[in-house]
């Protein structure tokens, strides 16, 4: 496999599967972490190796070494390899994703926000979902039972048990501080905003098609994904919260052997459920609108990013991401009609968030 964000949290799982079941490793792509990269070069033997910035090459115990984001496209078109794992992170996933479908390679994605800016514009009968929810619903739509409603669980994020009014006074540290378990940075702040729930929902429907999306909060994050069918049915798919079994999936199509311990019911107890509400969320206003024009995904994934990195740098509070999505949301009332207008608004989108005061 070519592995574009090995160090990073599911990249740092896939290799755990990788290794568990003699996967071998063709490329590493890496961003900041040469420590980490280096003891995975020791361990997996990969050919080349390609990291963000031209200055950590020489860090790199490694032949072979390559900086930015055209050598991660040139090992993308250059590799042997046709599966790609991109579990890069936000717009900078876009790229490579586009160049493995291009050059006729598999993929098994991560990088959610691939579908969120390009669904409506990238062959989905290529990618695998690296996402617990999409895993989910998958495994419980293998028969041809017609179904009414498809649906996702969060867990809530930081701030679902907090005092609404304690929430414009979140801190980094608060957003990052997830209920249920560890994940990367970005993912834990859009958590925390529902964000998240909100780009699953449009991955959703690039993935599986037309039809009703919705989410809850179950607190524990035992279910991930429910199906409604027409006959009045539901059906769940529980499982310990743990991306090894969605990436043994991804990258090996089955699983025969047993990657977590099932789940016992006993030992939980009890399960808990939420309405996702606008007044915690703000966000969740704007996702009927969102899920019925889904190709404007693109307009909320940069704002998202741009405010991000400003909450993160401390010039806007936690509440703010929000809000600078909303407003960026309703300025920009096009949908993109072909891959360079995704280009062009995700540079628009980033310019007008970032003047905004
Ligand atoms: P992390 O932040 O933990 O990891 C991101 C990885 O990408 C790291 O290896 C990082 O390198 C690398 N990276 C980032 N930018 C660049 C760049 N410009 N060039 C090269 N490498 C780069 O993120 P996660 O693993 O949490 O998430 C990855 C994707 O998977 C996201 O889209 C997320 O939404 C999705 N996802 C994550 C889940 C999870 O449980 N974590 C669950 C489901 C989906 P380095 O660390 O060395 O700087």
């Amino acid at each position: 496999m070519i592995l574009l964000g090995s160090t990073g949290s599911i990249g740092v799982n896939a290799l755990a599967i990788a290794e568990r079941f003699g996967l071998s490793v063709d490329t590493l792509v890496a961003g900041r972490n040469i420590t980490l990269l280096n003891q995975q070069i020791q361990k997996f033997f990969p050919k080349r190796i390609v990291v963000l910035n031209p200055q950590d090459i020489a860090s790199v115990n490694h032949p072979n070494v390559h900086a930015g984001e055209e050598a991660i496209l040139e090992a993308i078109e250059s590799s042997a390899s046709d599966f790609v794992v991109n579990a890069l992170v936000g717009f900078a996933g876009f790229r490579p994703t586009l160049k493995a479908l291009e050059c006729g390679k598999r993929i098994a994605l991560a990088n959610k926000e691939s579908l969120v800016v390009g669904g409506a514009f990238v062959d989905t009968s290529r990618i695998i979902p690296i996402d617990s929810e999409h895993f989910g619903l998958w495994y419980l739509n293998q028969t041809a039972r017609p179904i009414s409603r498809m649906l996702i669980t969060a867990s809530g994020g930081a701030f679902r048990d907090w005092p609404i009014e304690k929430i414009q006074e979140a801190t980094l540290k608060d957003a990052l501080n997830h209920p249920n378990w560890s994940m990367g940075q970005k993912i834990t702040i859009d958590s925390a905003s529902m964000m998240n729930k909100m780009f699953e929902l449009l991955e959703a429907r690039w993935l599986f098609g037309e039809g009703e999306y919705d989410a809850i909060i179950e607190t524990k994050s035992i279910i991930h994904a429910l199906i409604d069918y027409q006959d009045g049915s539901t059906t769940a798919h529980l499982a310990n919260a743990n991306m090894q079994l969605p990436i043994a999936y991804a990258l090996m199509g089955k699983s025969d052997a047993k990657i977590l311990k099932s789940v016992n019911l006993l030992e939980v107890g009890s399960l808990e459920f939420r309405e996702i509400t606008s007044d915690r969320y703000p966000i969740w206003d704007i996702r009927q609108e969102l899920l019925a024009n889904p190709a404007r995904g693109v307009i909320v994934n940069a704002a998202n990013e741009v405010a991000i990195e400003q909450f993160v740098d401390g010039k806007i509070s936690f509440l703010e991401i929000s809000t600078r999505v909303m407003d960026a949301f309703k300025h920009f009332e096009q949908e993109p009609k072909s891959i360079e207008d995704i280009f062009y608004l995700n540079n628009e989108v980033r310019q007008y968030v970032r003047k905004l005061t």
